[in-house]
């Protein structure tokens, strides 16, 4: 008969509620915008410029409008129709530039076919990209200049630090090397003097690498690539990816029952990643507003103190 058996029960993963940390922040949004509006003389602007009809452009576009009135932002978009040429999309863009009310302009992605995202992207005024993804605002974010950070992994980033998640001297995986996460995801946590590898299609012995990581932020646009044989015990473990499951209901690029009991901290999906990039997007377009209305608003203390509750 056994006797003084251990139960080999581990305590369950702190869940990284993106949903909760984003109405903390929002909140603080709100404050400040309403304490800023008369001095300011005008609300922040965003303009969130959609063409054609991809329908789940539509719902994305439709969220980032109803998190701008939350807080006070006021939503100066357009959406133009799916035969519109790249010289008008361009002359949108221009008008956008020079409008004084906007402080914010996203062009939502993907374009209708035969549209280049890439010029269109380059025009718009590096000072008012409200999705940090510009050249000259990735470069800055290489040289660890000030300037708006892309939404999705400054959005982790935020995570990280709401859960004490300690970074300098940690092993920390990327999955991905896109520019849209992987890469800047990459050069935040290096800032943070985290020892960052990123992994990519091409990585061989994937979860022998994975496996050492402290910190494993996965981004690969895989649905449920990464078990629990992918997970050191104890990891903290980040899922950007979203994926539609045939059945109905969403997933990530992590089987999040398999990982949950082996992580000592896990974003859920929804719920984890996704909230929070929508929030950074509304960061960022109070940050430039604060700086266009003459007051330089302090990034690191608008999210000094956030904790999970
Ligand atoms: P992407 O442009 O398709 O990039 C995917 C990256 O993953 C590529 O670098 C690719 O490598 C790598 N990869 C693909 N299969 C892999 C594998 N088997 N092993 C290792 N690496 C692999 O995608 P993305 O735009 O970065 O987005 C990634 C995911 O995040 C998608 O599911 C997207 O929907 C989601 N997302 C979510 C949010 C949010 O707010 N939650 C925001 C943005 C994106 P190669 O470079 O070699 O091709």
């Amino acid at each position: 008969m056994l006797k003084n058996v251990v139960p080999l029960t581990r305590p369950m993963a702190t869940r990284l509620d993106g949903r909760q940390l984003a109405a903390q922040l929002e909140q603080r949004l709100q404050a400040l915008v309403a304490e800023r509006l008369a001095q300011a003389g005008r609300p922040p602007g965003l303009a969130v410029l959609r063409v054609g009809d991809d329908p789940a452009s539509g719902v994305y576009v439709a969220n980032k409008e109803k998190a701008c009135s939350r807080v006070g932002i006021t939503n100066l978009g357009a959406h133009l129709s799916a035969t519109t040429p790249a010289r008008e999309v361009l002359a949108t863009i221009e008008r956008l530039n020079a409008d004084p009310a906007v402080d914010g302009i996203l062009l939502q992605l993907p374009l209708p076919g035969g549209l280049d995202e890439a010029p269109l992207l380059a025009a718009i005024d590096p000072q008012k990209d409200a999705d940090g993804l510009h050249t000259l605002n990735l470069g800055r974010l290489l040289k660890g200049e000030p300037g708006p950070r892309s939404c999705t992994p400054a959005g982790v980033m935020a995570l990280l630090a709401a859960a004490g998640v300690e970074l300098a001297g940690k092993r920390a995986v990327v999955i991905g090397r896109s520019i849209l996460v992987g890469q800047p995801m990459a050069l935040m946590l290096q800032a943070a003097n985290a020892t960052v590898t990123v992994a990519h299609s091409r990585t061989q012995n994937l979860a022998e690498l994975t496996r050492a990581a402290d910190v494993l932020v996965v981004a690969a646009g895989k649905p449920q690539m990464i078990g629990a044989e992918h997970v050191k015990p104890g990891a903290v473990v980040v899922d950007v990816g979203i994926h539609r499951k045939p059945e109905g209901g969403l997933c990530g690029d992590v089987i999040f029952e398999q990982v949950e009991p082996i992580a000592s901290a896990i974003t859920p999906v929804p719920g984890g990643v996704g909230p929070m990039t929508v929030t950074m997007l509304l960061v960022n377009t109070v940050m430039a507003w604060s700086q266009r209305t003459g007051a330089e608003l302090d990034f690191d203390a608008l999210f000094a103190g956030l904790a999970f509750g």
